[in-house]
């Protein structure tokens, strides 16, 4: 596959990039790694006729215990002795993310605003015309859920659900002003609009509370192969405890819906309630209960729905286990 043309920018400084991206009238994608954009690009996905890179913006690519820079590299994140000293839990998801050289490329930025997928969606244009044109491209038919009206593509980054559970702020510059936002409330329940960005805002850096770092939190995810895929269920968790009660518990899901999804109000009961093997089993099950998947991406929807509650029994049960009883 070949990469259709396109007019290529490169801006130096954040105020370049918004100025470029108003003068393209909506003809336009940024570009950070590439390896979402230039893959969609090939299969001809709704590309435009201006790219506009991050890459040369060096103010976007700073990594701390406090702030993360939307052009850091899944690279930076993995190999961050600050984060892994503060919060190991982000190195450890983003060495989970696609593949070592992948991640050399793919940033922060593009981790959380990948596109949505969908086997009807992620294919060459001669598969796609072949099956019929969904409404994602080219199209004006859902072919996974035909009698309604928005897309199901299904959200598939494995950063996102991490950043939700330690409670993290997204901030966008755009051309008038700039805005934060919880990375909970980010999302946008259909495949095609995917989030509330306006086209034209950079996502600068995620903001990450200090009250994260007293958090215990983990990350799995489930995939078809270990070495690279996506995953079709990602299960992020944040708790804390002391004197065996719950304190602060926090769970998010990806790779299911067409958003990652933040489960706080499922998880409002358990707070205060004395950690046990039963209320595990209980808070697995209800967040299980809670999620949908649909039959576009690999793995069934029963399948996949069992496995939220099987990972997540396996990291409570982890998070809950003393420190100094793991030997
Ligand atoms: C084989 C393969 C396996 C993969 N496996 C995984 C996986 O396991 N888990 C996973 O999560 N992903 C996976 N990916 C997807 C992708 O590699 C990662 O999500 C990566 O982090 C995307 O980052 P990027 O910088 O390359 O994004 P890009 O492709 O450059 O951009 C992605 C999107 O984000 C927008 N964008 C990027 N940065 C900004 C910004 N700062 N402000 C505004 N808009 C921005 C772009 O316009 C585009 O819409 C995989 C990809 C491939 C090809
Ligand atoms: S869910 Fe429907 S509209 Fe969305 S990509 Fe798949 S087939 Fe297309």
């Amino acid at each position: 596959m070949i990469l259709p043309q396109f007019k290529y920018h490169q801006p130096a400084t954040l105020k370049d990039a918004l100025a470029v991206a108003q003068s393209c009238d909506g003809d336009f994608d940024f570009i950070a790694g590439g390896t979402d954009v230039l893959p969609n690009y090939k299969n001809r996905l709704n590309n435009r006729n201006n790219v506009i890179s991050l890459s040369g913006v060096h103010e976007l690519q700073d990594v701390s215990a406090d702030r993360i820079g939307g052009m850091a590299t899944l690279v930076q994140l993995e190999n961050s002795a600050v984060l892994k000293s503060a919060l190991p839990v982000l190195p450890a998801a983003a060495h989970l993310v696609a593949t070592p050289l992948l991640r050399e490329s793919a940033t922060v930025g593009g981790n959380i605003l990948l596109d949505n997928r969908c086997w009807f969606f992620n294919q060459s244009p001669l598969w796609r015309e072949s099956k019929g044109f969904c409404m994602k491209a080219d199209g004006d038919v859902c072919l996974v859920v035909p009698q309604k009206e928005i897309c199901y593509a299904t959200y598939s980054g494995d950063l996102a659900p991490v950043f939700m559970v330690l409670d993290a702020t997204l901030h966008l510059a755009g051309p008038e002003s700039d805005r934060d936002l919880p990375v909970a409330g980010f999302f946008a329940h259909d495949g095609i609009t995917r989030n509330v960005k306006l086209p034209e805002e950079i996502l600068t850096h995620i903001a990450i509370p200090k009250s994260a770092q007293a958090l215990r939190a983990a990350y799995r995810k489930l995939r078809i192969r270990d070495s690279m895929d996506y995953p079709v269920m990602g299960a992020a968790v944040a708790l804390s405890f002391a004197d065996n009660t719950i304190e602060t518990l926090r769970i998010a899901i990806t790779g299911m819906e067409t958003t990652p999804l933040l489960y706080d109000e499922v998880m409002q009961p358990f707070v205060g309630e004395q950690v046990s093997m039963d209320l595990i089993e209980t808070i697995s099950g209800a967040v299980q209960e809670e999620v949908n998947a649909y039959r576009n991406v690999h793995f069934s929807p029963q399948y996949r729905k069992a496995m939220v509650g099987v990972y997540l029994k396996r990291i409570l049960t982890e998070l809950t286990t003393p420190k100094n009883s793991n030997n």
